[in-house]
């Protein structure tokens, strides 16, 4: 049958795994997220302040000019096309630049200004006529270092005799050289090689060290214990403090989702009820997550057949050609985004109102998989979004998944009948 998709990989089949995916590394998830952000995310909701010592006043600023930058950093911010600082800027700006100097973790979705927060702060605290380093920012990868250093160079771009060096693979220093640039932007093996190895700075110097993507850094192996020895502080305390507040902001999230099960016979009229859905006025965004490589393509040619633009995100494009893919689908220029479950994680497209799950998550074993389920559904109503998640459920034992997966999170998830086409509409 033309409507079924190739049968070894059928979903709510025993065997659903990616074996014939590629892993994305959540470094790479983190850089197609700051390629695809050329604009600001608004926050609605109150930004959180938890301080070791409640007492003390907070500042708030609601322009840079109350920052009394030096001018040159002033006119960069505004040559950035920067004309108020963005929602957690606002609070995270004063302390930034705080003396005496503070500690600081900042948690807030990407998109909301912390990169241009903590490349301020360490512009402004550099002191352009001292020539050694006196800022480091370490970064997951190379790719994610040079993306920083961009912001750093254009802010501080009118700042005279100020300059940035990456610390990254392939950076090659004579031995015994001395850094002589303000700011050091690397990964954290090879900054802690030239700090500790060659000694071509002298840490105890550095006035301000960023870890940036913190949580993709303690993923990224190894990366902890080096990043730990050079700034011997209590980095690690608050990452796991910070994991634990993403933790619990993402289960607080998911309860803006409303779940829904279709119930279908068979995948023909799967594709019908999605289809008819999708060429209704809503014009949703829709995508399939957990589908291995072969059905997303058995997938894709149906839908295009029928005459829609369909954008696949498979495991084997590299990181600039998802970029192009996410790109167009959030434009708009294609509707339909079809993924796998590695190739959807953690990308967020705001865009998403309708996460059609093609298949129930089981685990290796076979059994319901509530964390991948989570973050399936996650993908919409994120942000104080409502969104909706669909479910294909297909037979008595995809049935028994989901019941169990109710179970574990102790909500209902809602039946729809896939025979009533009014009541999906
Ligand atoms: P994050 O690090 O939280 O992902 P970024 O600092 O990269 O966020 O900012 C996201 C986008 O918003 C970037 O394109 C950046 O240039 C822009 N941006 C940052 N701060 C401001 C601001 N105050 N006003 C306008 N645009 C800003």
């Amino acid at each position: 049958n033309e409507l079924s998709p190739p049968k070894q990989n059928r979903a709510n089949d025993s065997d659903t795994s990616d074996k014939d995916e590629p892993e994305i590394s959540t470094a790479d998830v983190s850089l197609i997220r700051k390629k695809l952000r050329d604009k600001l995310v608004n926050i609605k909701h109150e930004v959180e302040v938890l301080r070791k010592d409640p007492k003390s006043p907070l500042y708030f600023v609601k322009s840079f000019e109350e920052l009394h930058l030096r001018p040159e950093l002033l006119k960069g911010i505004y040559g950035m096309g920067f004309n108020w600082p963005s929602k957690i800027q606002e609070t995270a700006l004063p302390m930034l630049l705080a003396d005496p100097p503070k500690n600081m973790i900042a948690q807030s979705q990407s998109g909301t200004g912390k990169t241009a927060a903590f490349v301020l702060a360490m512009l402004s605290r550099v002191d352009p006529t001292l020539r050694y380093p006196q800022a480091v920012c370490l970064a997951p990868t190379y790719e994610l270092a040079l993306q920083i250093g961009e912001v750093a160079e254009k802010m501080g771009k009118d700042i005279p005799d100020l300059y940035c060096r990456y610390a990254v693979r392939g950076e090659r220093l004579a031995r015994g050289q001395r850094i002589s640039e303000q700011i050091i932007i690397g990964t954290p093996g090879t900054t802690l090689d030239w700090a500790i190895k060659y000694k071509f700075f002298d840490p105890s110097k550095v006035r301000v060290f960023v870890l940036d993507e913190a949580d993709v850094m303690i993923a990224t192996q190894g990366h902890q214990d080096q990043s730990i020895r050079i700034q011997r502080s209590v980095i690690l305390f608050g990452v796991i403090k910070m994991l634990v507040q993403v933790y619990v902001l993402w289960h607080q999230m998911s309860k803006t989702c409303g779940y829904i099960i279709i119930r279908c016979g068979y995948y023909g009229d799967t594709l019908k009820y999605t289809r008819r859905q999708y060429s209704g006025s809503i014009g949703v965004q829709w995508r399939s997550l957990r589908t291995t490589r072969r059905t997303v393509s058995w997938l894709a040619e149906q839908m295009s057949k029928e005459g829609h633009a369909v954008a696949i995100l498979s495991g084997d494009l590299t990181v600039e050609q998802r970029v192009a893919v996410l790109n167009r689908f959030r434009e708009g220029k294609e509707k339909v985004l079809i993924t796998t479950n590695v190739t959807a994680r953690g990308i967020d497209v705001e865009q998403v109102t309708l996460v059609v799950n093609f298949d129930v998550p089981v685990d290796v074993n076979g059994h319901a998989d509530c964390e991948t389920y989570l973050h399936r559904i996650g993908r919409t109503g994120r942000f104080g979004k409502s969104g909706i998640a669909i479910n294909m459920v297909d037979g008595p034992r995809a049935m028994g998944i989901m019941k169990k997966i109710e179970e574990h999170f102790g909500r209902k998830i809602s039946r729809l009948n896939a025979d009533d086409i009014d009541e999906i509409e």
